[in-house]
């Protein structure tokens, strides 16, 4: 029994009056029978149909159902109602056009037992519908629509069933069967009819409101006609109490079925979108394993792969260091000083192995190049290399291991101090360099060498050499040389990853290019006695002036050109003196050149910014010279004190020599962290692609942004236009008493896919495309620096936490696109989609 008390429901128009759609409406009704309301257009029908199927809650009075108030329940309460115990009956019968009549019955309903097609179509049977299941409401008459939309509102069982002019769109025989039906549903439910057909009324009813201006004007018992057509359909509905009706709606559920249906329709649509976003993803998963791209295991890598026994580190620039060369127009081919604190460092992180400093070194081999002390030009046309690694000072039982034995091709008599032993590759590549027009051979070499392509001006440096060690190397690498003698070099460079080559570079990097000192005190003896007749100065700074460098740097000994200077005192090249002082002197006006002292600072290139000058001394520069020759064209001629201070703050430690470790990978993580860089051959390439890596990495992160929000661009457009398309769809369920969640997990479960399905397909397209952007790079950097040996090595690795950190964002990114449309879902007011448009 419902009890309705005082019920109004008031409108305000535009203009503030308020209208009473219900007026003061107080009934009672029974739990069966069939009650028809009618009255005009207007007159407040639908309204009240709506209030009592808790359509709609906003109106004042009560409305008392198993002793609770409509007026006063929750939103989900009133819509666990809909679904329990309100089947509703619409005047163009809101079927979902794109579900089969049967699928159609069965979203009003979640037990699977009712869902049971056999037992649909029985129902469709016993109301006249045989065999249409399976079609579309497109393909029905308006009577056998409503017939299934009957249908629909029964299955659930309804303590009642309201129908809205329910035969307003009907011809007369499709009326008759619909209130035929109508009518033997009420035998054992409430069926409230609003209608304005009072002849149907005056037929069916068992009893008949009429409503005028929202009020009650009349409310009477009728005596239906007694009609047999009605017994048809009776067998029929006791069936449907049987057999359907036996237990609650599991209310706010969606059965599984209606979440296909929808998504059928638009798996081409999710196909495409999932498409278009996994390529959004591929690009960006590449991006940013490039970004993350680790130089230090690629080195570790390469350095499996040469299977060294020892590493030669040297360090790196820093940016503020590169940056101040860039300023002063200099190239960085320096080579920092390396410090105990350095070598601190790798003990600190575990090393216990050997660590050799190597010092810089001044034996020259290539007048192409300046001896600054670590190679960075390995191979450029030969495989003899253009200048030596460094001196490392070693024991005897150093060089027996590193070579099996210790055998002197060449040695001096006697060994001098501060002289070298060199390999005979080292040897070969100075006697290869066609520079030492009078030294032919091994012993030429021995004893004081000087470099130097003519008489006049081969004093320029100076070293000596107390030994030329056997290495095996001619033996090792027979077929490489072979080759390169027969073919040329480049044939050699061509074929790329040759493997010898590589093997080669690395045993030059850790053995051959080394020069040794057996004696402990090389570096201080070293210092004391510069043995050399002309040092590369880097930058000077005269007083508070800029610091100043020049192209060819480089101070010399007076006493080579039989030139006395006294103490302090300096020439200096008239170029390079008009440039420092910013003057103008020719080689007519030098004379007029006044002697004048200055104070000058001495620095390294990698200690410019720190302000601290190897020297600060006062000099006295007592003349100009002009040099027509280019192997004098310098900065200074110093006498022995000066030269002595730029000699001394020439030697340093460029290099560290890790020997013999289980753990050399260990060294090249710490090497990562603490600014050094490694001496193998793909050093060069990994350092190279660190810097384009560096300059992408903000193109990048930029990209990121942009994709990410195109990403939730594209899935909201996606969500949105899923939500609009299916307005219709999404009130009748709405309706029919489905919650807003179970509606949401409909539409949901789209966005999911295609998150989903992104995933996988970015997943995917990632790992494919990782290897070729690998191949990709490898050839890009063969392209640009033919000159370098690039090996084949993996630098960019599928990187399983950049696919769960982007996996994770596109579930997220999903979620995010799927609140408004959830949030419009819940905001949806049924009664807008399901309201008759008249
Ligand atoms: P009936 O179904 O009997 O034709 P209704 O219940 O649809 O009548 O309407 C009753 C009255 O309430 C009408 O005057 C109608 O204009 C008014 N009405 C119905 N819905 C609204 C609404 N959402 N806003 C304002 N007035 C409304
Ligand atoms: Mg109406």
């Amino acid at each position: 029994m419902i009890k309705i008390n005082s019920l109004f429901k008031t409108y305000k128009s535009k203009n503030k009056t308020s209208y009473h759609a219900l007026n003061d409406v107080s009934l009672t009704l029974p739990d069966n029978g069939l009650i028809f309301l009618l009255g005009k257009s207007g007159s407040g029908k639908s309204t009240f149909l709506n209030i009592i199927g808790g359509l709609d809650s906003c109106a004042s009075g009560s409305i008392i159902v198993d002793n609770k108030d409509l007026l006063s329940m929750k939103k989900a309460d009133l819509t666990a109602y809909r679904s329990d115990d309100v089947g509703f009956v619409f005047q163009d019968y809101c079927l979902i056009d794109e579900f089969t009549v049967c699928d159609n019955i069965a979203a009003a309903i979640t037990s699977k037992e009712v869902c049971d097609k056999d037992k649909i179509n029985q129902m469709l049977k016993s109301v006249g519908l045989d065999g249409y299941g399976g079609k579309y409401p497109a393909e029905l008459s308006g009577g056998e629509r409503q017939r299934v939309a009957i249908l629909r509102a029964i299955i659930k069982n309804p303590r009642i069933v309201l129908a809205d002019e329910p035969t307003g769109n009907l011809d007369g025989d499709a009326t008759k069967t619909i209130f035929d039906l109508l009518k033997a549903i009420s035998k054992k439910h409430l069926v409230l009819v609003a209608s304005h057909d009072s002849e149907s009324a005056l037929k069916y009813a068992d009893r008949i409101i009429i409503l005028e201006k929202g009020r009650v004007v009349s409310d009477s018992y009728n005596q239906p006609e007694d009609n047999d057509t009605k017994c048809e359909v009776v067998p029929y509905h006791e069936q449907i109490n049987g057999a359907f009706c036996s237990s609650k709606n599991q209310n706010n559920v969606c059965n599984g079925r209606i979440r296909w249906l929808f998504l059928k329709s638009k798996l081409l649509k999710i196909a495409l979108y999932s498409f278009i976003v996994s390529l959004i993803m591929i690009v960006m998963m590449l991006a940013q394993t490039i970004t993350a791209f680790d130089s230090a295991k690629v080195m570790k890598d390469a350095f499996k792969i040469s299977e060294s026994d020892s590493l030669l580190l040297t360090k790196a620039l820093d940016n503020s260091q590169k940056e101040q060369l860039d300023r002063l127009n200099k190239v960085a081919d320096c080579f920092p000083r390396i410090t105990d604190s350095d070598i601190i460092a790798f003990r600190d992180a575990g090393y216990d192995g050997r660590i050799y400093p190597v010092l810089k070194c001044n034996i020259d081999i290539n007048r192409s190049h300046i001896s600054a002390g670590m190679t960075t030009n390995l191979f450029e046309e030969s495989t003899y290399v253009m200048e030596p690694l460094g001196v490392m000072i070693v024991e005897e039982d150093f060089l027996k291991e590193k070579y099996g034995k210790l055998e002197y091709v060449a040695r001096a008599d006697s060994f001098h101090p501060t002289g070298v032993i060199i390999t005979d590759y080292l040897a070969d590549s100075m006697l290869q360099s066609g520079q030492l027009t009078d030294i032919n051979d091994y012993d030429g070499l021995i004893g004081e060498y000087h470099w130097g392509s003519d008489k006049a001006s081969r004093y320029v440096s100076r070293g000596y050499i107390n030994g030329i060690i056997e290495t095996g190397y001619k033996e090792k690498y027979k077929k490489l040389l072979s080759t390169v003698e027969k073919y040329g070099f480049d044939y050699i460079k061509e074929s790329l990853n040759n493997e010898d080559l590589l093997q080669l570079a690395d045993d030059i990097h850790t053995r051959y290019g080394l020069c040794y000192s057996l004696n402990p005190n090389f570096e201080k003896d070293a210092l004391d006695n510069a043995s050399w007749d002309m040092v590369w100065h880097y930058a000077l700074r005269f007083g508070d002036g800029d610091f100043f460098t020049t192209d060819i740097p480089q101070v010399r000994r007076a006493d080579i050109y039989g030139i006395n200077l006294g103490e302090n005192e300096v020439l200096m090249e008239m170029a390079t003196y008009n440039r420092i002082f910013n003057k103008q002197y020719t080689a007519q006006t030098i004379e007029d050149f006044v002697p004048h002292t200055e104070t000058l600072s001495h620095y390294l290139y990698s200690e410019l910014n720190q302000d601290n000058a190897q020297f600060v001394c006062d000099v006295t520069i007592v003349g100009l010279f002009v040099s027509n020759q280019k192997e004098i064209t310098g900065t200074f001629v110093a006498g022995e004190d000066i030269y002595n201070l730029f000699a001394k703050s020439h030697i340093y430690t460029t290099g560290l020599y890790f020997d013999k470790n289980d753990n050399l990978t260990m060294v090249i993580d710490t090497a990562a962290k603490n600014g050094f860089r490694y001496n193998l051959i793909v050093g060069e390439s990994v350092e190279t692609l660190t810097e384009i890596v560096e300059i992408f990495a903000p193109i990048f992160r930029i990209m990121a942004v942009v994709l990410y929000i195109s990403i939730v661009f594209i899935l909201m457009n996606f969500a949105s236009k899923m939500i609009n398309d299916k307005m219709k769809e999404i009130g009748i369920l709405k309706a029919l008493g489905i919650g807003n969640r179970a509606i949401g997990a409909v539409f949901g479960i789209q966005i999911w896919l295609i998150a989903l399905v992104t995933v996988i397909l970015s997943v995917f397209g990632y790992s494919m495309f990782v290897n070729q952007a690998n191949d990709l790079l490898i050839n890009s950097l063969r392209m640009i620096a033919p000159e370098k040996i690039i090996p084949g090595l993996t630098f960019f690795d599928f990187r399983t936490d950049i696919v769960l950190q982007n996996s994770s964002v596109v579930f997220i990114l999903a979620l995010i696109s799927y609140i408004v449309p959830m949030l419009r879902i819940r905001a949806l007011d049924p009664l807008k989609i399901i309201r008759t448009e008249k």
